[in-house]
This record gives C-alpha cells, sequence and structure tokens, in this order.
C-alpha cells in the first residue's frame, strides 16, 4: 500500500536533505498523524492530515531537521486528538514531543484585543513562550498553510484570522528576517481583510503591468548593459511589488492607484560586499538618484539581520525605480532570514549544533547592532523576546498584562488593581484553582478571587516580585496597624485616667484641646497610635491631659491592668518565646515601635528584661477570648509505625489544630521527639488535650515548652 500522493512529495522533498533513517521516521510520524486524526476533516473537504503533511512541506523549503519535520506532521494531535505528550515522547522521543508541545501552548492562547499595544505585547508572549526557534517556525508554517486554505471558512472568521495574522504572526515573520514568509502572509491577510480593495488594487496592477511592461524591460536592459560596461558581475531582476505595500503607501500618503509609480522594483544581486558599491555607482551614473532615498544597511543592517544597498532613481518619464543591491549571502538570509541557518547546515550537525547555532546567529546579530550602536530598542527587544525576563499573562477579560519573571498571583492581583490585591484569597489559573502564591508563567489566564473583608498578609511579602505589589502591601499594613494601635492606645490611656484620677474620670475636649496646643498640635489619633505602639507611656500623657505633675505620682509605672482579648492586632503581640493562652498568669511589655508584647509571668525571657520597670505593665485576660491562640508541646513517643498519624488524630478529635510539626532522633533509636506548635482556646483546652495524648501508649512523655 503506498502512501497518497500529498505525503509522497513530501517524503521526496526531505530525501533530498535528510538521512534516509530520518525520512523512515516522517513516514511513520505521517501514519501515526493520518491514524489520529482520522474521521476528521478540514474545512475544505480534504482529509486532516492533509494540513500536517503541507505544513512540513512548507518547512523542508527551509531545510529545517528531522525533529522540526516530525513535529510539524504531529503537531494538531495533541490539540484535536487524544494523543498524549508522553506518547509523543515514547514514541518520537523527548525533542519532537517538546516540540509539538510547544506549539499547542501557541495554539492554546487567543488574541482577542484589538489595541496596537497588546498586539506588541502578544507577539512578545509568543516569543517569550518559545525557547526553541523552531517552535515558531512550525507556528508561522501552520499560519500560512491556514490563510492560503482561508477560503473554506465563514467570513467572520476569516477576518479575525486575517488581522490576526497581520497583527501578530507576519511581523514576527518579519523581526526573524522570514521575508518571503512576511510578504505572503500580509497579502494573504489584506485580501481576506479588505477583499474589495484588493480586488481594484489586482485589476489596476494588472492593467498597469500592461502598460509598463515595455518601460520596465526598457530599464532592466539599461542596467543590464550599464553592469556589463562596467565589469560588474551581477544579476538584475525585476519584481513586482506587493499589493499591501502599495496599499499602505496608498494609506499613509493619502495617493490614488495612478499616483503610486513604484509599483516595479528592481534588484541587483553581486557577488560580493564591493560589488555592491561598485554597482551602486554605475546605476547613480545611468540615472540620477532621488536625494534622500539612499540607504545603506549593509554597513548598518536591520535588526533582523537584513542587509543591502537601497536607492531610489528617476527614470524615463519620471517614474521613480527602487533597487535593492546585495550579495547572494545577503539576498539568501533576506529572504530566509533565521531558517537560512538550518538552509545550509552540515549534513553531520545534531541537536546541540544547531543551538550553538540559533545562538551564534543571535550573538552575531548582537554584536552588529552594538558596533553600529544604532539600535538600543533593538537590543531591548532581543532582550525580552529572546532571553525572557518577563512574563505575559492574561486577565480574564482578554487583556494582556506584562509582569517580572517570578512574578505570582498576588503580583497579577496588585497590577489589575490596588484593591483586588488587598481583597484577593485565592487564584484561578487557567480554570484551576491554586494557592496565591503560584508563580505564573507565559500564556496563563489568571482570575483572582476576592471577598469584601480579606485583608494583604504579612507573608506575601516573602514571594511578590513587583514593586507595585511590595509597597501596596506595605502601605495596607502599616495603615491598619496604624488604626489598630490607635484603638489600643485609647484603652491604655483610659486605663491610666481612670488609675490616676479616679474610676469616672472621662477626658473632655477642653482638655485635649489644652494637650494638642502644648504638643505642636499633633493629631488625636496620632498621639493614641504612639501609645498603641510604645513611643508614648500612657500615663505621661494622662498626668499630661490631667495636668498633674511628675511629683505626684512618683514613678511612671503603670497602675490599673489592661484587659486582653486576643482580637487587638498588630498593635499587640503575644511573645513567641513563651506562647502566652488564656489562663496563664500574664505580663505586657511595651515594646518602643512595635506596642504591646505579653509574656507569660515566667517566661525566662521576659525574666530577663524586669530591669526596666517603666516598660511593664500589668495585664489580664479578657473572660470571652474567642481566638485560637498557639501553643508550643513538646512529646517524647517510641517510634512505632503510625504513631504520629495517632497523635494527629487526637489533637483533631480535641478540637485543636496543628500549626507546625519538626521531628528529631530521640537518644536511642527506639524513641523520638516531636515538637508540635498547636492552637487551643485556653488552658482548660490544653489540659484536655494533653489528657488526651497521654492516654496513647507510645506517649513516653509530654511538656508545655516556654521559653
Ligand atoms: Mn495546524
Amino acid at each position: 500500500m503506498g502512501a497518497p500522493n500529498e505525503a509522497d512529495s513530501l517524503f521526496r522533498e526531505a530525501a533530498g536533505y535528510l538521512r534516509p533513517e530520518d525520512v523512515h521516521v516522517l513516514e511513520s510520524a505521517y501514519r501515526f498523524s493520518a491514524e489520529a486524526h482520522e474521521g476528521q476533516f478540514r474545512k475544505t473537504g480534504e482529509p486532516y492530515v492533509s494540513h500536517p503533511v503541507e505544513v512540513a512541506k512548507i518547512l523542508t523549503a527551509w531545510h529545517l531537521d528531522s525533529q522540526a519535520l516530525t513535529a510539524a506532521l504531529l503537531h494538531d494531535v495533541m490539540e484535536d486528538t487524544e494523543v498524549t505528550k508522553a506518547q509523543l515522547s515514547e514514541r518520537f522521543g523527548r525533542m519532537v514531543a517538546e516540540l509539538v508541545d510547544g506549539v499547542s501552548k501557541l495554539d492554546r492562547i487567543e488574541f482577542e484585543s484589538q489595541e496596537q499595544a497588546q498586539a506588541e505585547n502578544f507577539r512578545k508572549m509568543v516569543l517569550a513562550m518559545t525557547r526553541d526557534v523552531r517552535v515558531i517556525l512550525i507556528k508561522l508554517a501552520d499560519r500560512l498553510h491556514n490563510m492560503r486554505t482561508l477560503e473554506a471558512m465563514a467570513a467572520p472568521k476569516r477576518a479575525r484570522i486575517a488581522r490576526e495574522t497581520l497583527d501578530i504572526y507576519a511581523p514576527i515573520a518579519n523581526r526573524l528576517g522570514l521575508n518571503a514568509l512576511y510578504q505572503e502572509l500580509q497579502e494573504l491577510s489584506f485580501k481576506h481583510l479588505f477583499p474589495n480593495r484588493y480586488r481594484v488594487l489586482q485589476k489596476a496592477l494588472q492593467a498597469a503591468r500592461g502598460n509598463r511592461r515595455e518601460v520596465v524591460d526598457r530599464i532592466l536592459n539599461a542596467i543590464r548593459d550599464r553592469l556589463a560596461e562596467e565589469l560588474i558581475e551581477a544579476q538584475v531582476q525585476g519584481r513586482e511589488k506587493n499589493l499591501f505595500s502599495i496599499y499602505r503607501k496608498m494609506e499613509d500618503k493619502s495617493l490614488t492607484f495612478s499616483q503610486v509609480f513604484d509599483i516595479f522594483g528592481f534588484r541587483v544581486i553581486t557577488r560580493d560586499v564591493a560589488g555592491c558599491y561598485l554597482a551602486l555607482g554605475a546605476l547613480h551614473g545611468l540615472y540620477k538618484p532621488i536625494p534622500g532615498k539612499f540607504k545603506d544597511y549593509i554597513a548598518i543592517p536591520k535588526a533582523n539581520g537584513y542587509q543591502s544597498l537601497h536607492t531610489t532613481l528617476f527614470g524615463p518619464f519620471g517614474m521613480p525605480i527602487e533597487v535593492q543591491i546585495r550579495t547572494a549571502d545577503m539576498h539568501r538570509i533576506a529572504e530566509a532570514g533565521v531558517a537560512s541557518h538550518w538552509l545550509y547546515k552540515q549534513s553531520d550537525s545534531d541537536l546541540t549544533d544547531l543551538q550553538r547555532k540559533t545562538h551564534l546567529w543571535l550573538q552575531s546579530l548582537l554584536e552588529m547592532q552594538t558596533r553600529s550602536g544604532s539600535s538600543v530598542e533593538f537590543l531591548e527587544h532581543l532582550k525580552v523576546d529572546l532571553f525572557p525576563d518577563e512574563v505575559y499573562v492574561f486577565t480574564p477579560k482578554g487583556r494582556i498584562l506584562s509582569l517580572s519573571q517570578g512574578s505570582t498571583c498576588v503580583d497579577f492581583a496588585y497590577a489589575v488593581h490596588t484593591d483586588i490585591g488587598n481583597r484577593c484569597v485565592a487564584a484561578r489559573i487557567n480554570g484551576e484553582l491554586v494557592p496565591l502564591r503560584s508563580e505564573l508563567r507565559n500564556g496563563d489566564r489568571v482570575e483572582i478571587i476576592t471577598t469584601a473583608h480579606a485583608k494583604p498578609n504579612p507573608a506575601w511579602l516573602n514571594y511578590v516580585v513587583t514593586a507595585k505589589a511590595r509597597s501596596s502591601i506595605r502601605h495596607f499594613l502599616k495603615t491598619m496597624q496604624y488604626e489598630e494601635s490607635a484603638q489600643l492606645g485609647e484603652r491604655l490611656l483610659q486605663q491610666a485616667v481612670s488609675a490616676i484620677g479616679g474610676k469616672d474620670v472621662v477626658i473632655d475636649e477642653a482638655q485635649w484641646e489644652r494637650y494638642a496646643r502644648d504638643h505642636g498640635n499633633r493629631p488625636r489619633l496620632e498621639v493614641l497610635a504612639d501609645i498603641g505602639l510604645g513611643k508614648l507611656l500612657a500615663i505621661v500623657v494622662a498626668r499630661q491631659l490631667l495636668r498633674l505633675g511628675e511629683q505626684e505620682g512618683g514613678s511612671n509605672r503603670l497602675p490599673g491592668t489592661v484587659v486582653i482579648r486576643g482580637s487587638e492586632g498588630m498593635a499587640l503581640q503575644f511573645a513567641k518565646c513563651c506562647h502566652p493562652i488564656p489562663g496563664d498568669p500574664i505580663i505586657g511589655y511595651v515594646k518602643k515601635g512595635q506596642g504591646l508584647v505579653v509574656h507569660t509571668h515566667d517566661c525566662p525571657v521576659a525574666r530577663k528584661m524586669r530591669g526596666d520597670p517603666d516598660k511593664w505593665l500589668d495585664v489580664e485576660w479578657s473572660p470571652d477570648t474567642r481566638k485560637l491562640f498557639a501553643v508550643n508541646i513538646r512529646m517524647v513517643v517510641s517510634n512505632q509505625r503510625g504513631v504520629l498519624a495517632k497523635l494527629a488524630a487526637e489533637i483533631a478529635e480535641a478540637g485543636s489544630n496543628i500549626d507546625n510539626v519538626s521531628l528529631e532522633p530521640g537518644d536511642s533509636s527506639a524513641y523520638s521527639n516531636i515538637h508540635f506548635t498547636l492552637q487551643v482556646n485556653n488552658r482548660l483546652h490544653l489540659a484536655h488535650l494533653m489528657r488526651g495524648l497521654r492516654r496513647i501508649p507510645e506517649v513516653i512523655r509530654i511538656t508545655r515548652l516556654k521559653g
């Protein structure tokens, strides 16, 4: 059984430059693809597999390697059939699977916006997503074949695909220096986007071609003769300009078709660079050059590596003649761009060699640009495109945001809006629920879930990377701490006032105003926040408000007691050394800039700081603390299978949560030390929990850790 014709011609093309064993791989990839796409048809009515075959055929024109051709034959199987990446990897190797996966990822991103700036971002996203240039080459060939067969699509879809091709893929082809492809994509896009204008212009061009044929031949002969006279070896070609470039010129300069003269261009291809400049001199002697139109892209190549001399001459009957002069090498690069490096590679080169060549090409491009010193923008683009330090992602509405590499969902939320960032609680990436700390990848569609009362978490600062997110979180936390400190300050002040002035004394407006006058008109809220933060002592402010002198009090030691509810927020902290819980005797320490820190009475850390009595104040638990408090437990357990699970079950049973657990080997291999940080309501709850744990036979010893 022979393969159908279309694939035969592909194998023949490939056999022209690939080894027989590589062609065999292509044959098997073709069969695999045909089987996978079995029963699927293109809009044109052909079996689906004809499409990947055509795509691969386009790539043979660039002499792409067998991996790329194999991937081209398989490029739609992951998207359109049940075949998985793992299957491809097993059957055709990891590299081919990576290439197919890369193309499939590009297929999944959809460009919706019409904005120019968004198109630029989208192009960057496409380039950033593909570390291997071959993925883009396959994608471009795929797009080219789809454009060539666009006729079969419904009109609205045709217009959308044509617009996308014009905005995204044609410019990428241009940036990679794939000139022939760039022109064809533009031409086809123009045809489908503006069918009427295309038809009218095509007719006008046909008519003009007839009228001007004679003139063009005359010019062609004149150029050939002149070059021969001056003994310059060169080929001379006449070429018709493409419709889209004529159309663009008409649009840009508001010209009618009859005003656009240079619908023909000429090209001179010389043996070497010296020949280019000699030919230029000869042509300027033949026809007068139009001033200001000469460009030397040999000395200063374009960003994509394009090199040529461009000049425009006054031809017969005042017709402007555009001429490009270049060497055969330059011509090759002008037509095939980055692909020319596959076109002329050595037969024994393997993948690493290919990569090295691509790298060298980029390197040489970079050097060319640096030497000419012309294009800072080029360097900027090269950096973004090919050594990406940015990541491009979609909002749910299809807008593209560019963020720093390493950005997380929180960075994204703040990039959308500060309010979204401040209220975010979870995120979806490509429809899947993920933790907020998840890192974003190119092409991700990100959705942030918010709730009205959510607040930024200080822990976010550990993983956000954008300046916007960082400063917004800091700002919010500062403001929140300020408000909470002011509330605590107010309670501390009232308690101090009651202690020295009497139980029912309340500070009135007049007293506050007098205080403000005496203290540089500081806002009341600021004074209260400073008390809460420990920058001002409540007892001192109370005395000043009540106009009591220092002499009456003697010590600044605060009398009275502050009641702790546990819901004070950031203005009040529970010491990490002793982890006080309701029921423990406690003591408060006013730490400058941090507010009140609560320790247990017997905390060794607190004991060391006792030397500074002014900073200490009595605190006691409110009878209705509703929060859960962290407490540290150490257990010695015998090493039995499943002991940790038993402990965890008992802890859950007792209504407690595990915050943290760590294990360390005990003195002998028979025992382990386990550290738990658990959450409990109060001492009673803890006692109940410890009783339960002691009943487990493997538990040898259990202690609460303080300090
Ligand atoms: Mn395709």
